[in-house]
């Protein structure tokens, strides 16, 4: 049996990058990982070192990770459909190029991207805008796959399959363009990943299977199309753990990087603050396929 192909998002720091990124995936027992070029929340980058980057490929290759597998998130700041102000859209156009010349330069081929929030534009003029984007800054000849992700539906987030659909048929190098699918965002946006099969028909007579590139794992805290996006640990949310190890593991998915977003738990129930990264202990739960119902308090302990 091909092996399971999970990791979780991890960190990219200035003066280790690439390696960094590595050794903290695989700290996780992870066989993959997704990182931000820098903070996902602001667009300030570092130039990439390719010592590291080289260094990072000879200690992921004695650890059993494929850098083919390894997947950049893009800041969630980049909003392609929303072209109002003119020096705000000619930064995200930018921006996004030059985070395809990073993916190309670090070997990454799957670069994740939010589609955008329509704002004060209609739907229809956001989705316009995304594929004028994408025509913009995908040129034919890279070797980045841009994957859209699926989004929750969160105010005026584009990012449901018929958005997706409308966006790949339009573009100009759709060999270019992909989806990534997240659990917790479709959950939210309403759809019944409890019927995971019926799920799938749908996407394959809207977007087709093949064109998935990448899954991200997360449990929700909220009920289904609640359009909230607030990602819950693994097994203990709205989805459960039955309906996300059956997503893991499903035959269609097999060979995609699985991304855990979960998130970090914080040091005991009273405290807000979220310190301690769940990664480990979920990825052996997942690996199991046994659900531990103290998954929390077992985190806990395993940092004190
Ligand atoms: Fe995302
Ligand atoms: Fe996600
Ligand atoms: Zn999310």
């Amino acid at each position: 049996m091909e092996e399971l192909l999970i990791g979780s998002h991890v960190s990219f720091k200035k003066d280790t990058q690439l390696l960094g990124s590595a050794q903290e995936a695989v700290l996780y027992g992870a066989n993959t990982f997704m990182f931000y070029t820098g903070a996902p929340q602001n667009t300030a980058r570092s130039k990439i070192d390719d010592h590291l980057t080289a260094e990072a490929y000879t200690f992921m290759n004695t650890h059993g990770i494929n850098p083919q597998d390894v997947v950049v998130h893009a800041p969630y700041i980049i909003n392609l459909a929303n072209n109002a102000n003119p020096s705000n859209r000619r930064f995200a156009i930018e921006f996004l190029g030059q985070e395809i010349d990073r993916c190309e330069q670090l070997g990454i081929p799957r670069l994740i991207l939010h589609p955008g929030s329509a704002v004060k534009l209609t739907k229809e003029e956001g989705i316009q805008n995304i594929i004028d984007g994408l025509n913009t800054v995908i040129s034919p000849e890279q070797a980045v796959i841009v994957c859209l992700e699926t989004m929750a539906g969160k105010g005026t987030e584009i990012g449901n399959l018929d958005d997706l659909a409308t966006i790949l048929k339009a573009v100009k190098y759709p060999e270019h363009v992909m989806v990534c699918l997240d659990t917790c965002h479709l959950h939210d946006a309403g759809y019944d990943l409890t019927a995971f099969d019926d799920f799938l028909a749908e996407f394959d007579q809207k977007i087709g299977l093949d064109k998935i590139a990448c899954v991200h794992i997360n449990d929700s805290k909220n009920e289904r199309g609640s359009h909230k996006d607030r990602h819950e640990n693994f097994g203990l949310g709205y989805l459960g753990f039955d309906t996300l190890i059956n997503i893991v593991t499903h035959p269609v998915l097999k060979g995609l990087p699985k991304i855990l977003e979960t998130p970090y738990v914080s040091k005991d129930e009273q405290s807000k603050e979220r310190v301690y990264p769940p990664y480990r202990h979920e990825i052996t739960m997942i690996k199991s396929k046994q659900f531990d119902p103290a998954l929390l308090s077992h985190i806990r302990q395993d940092y004190k």
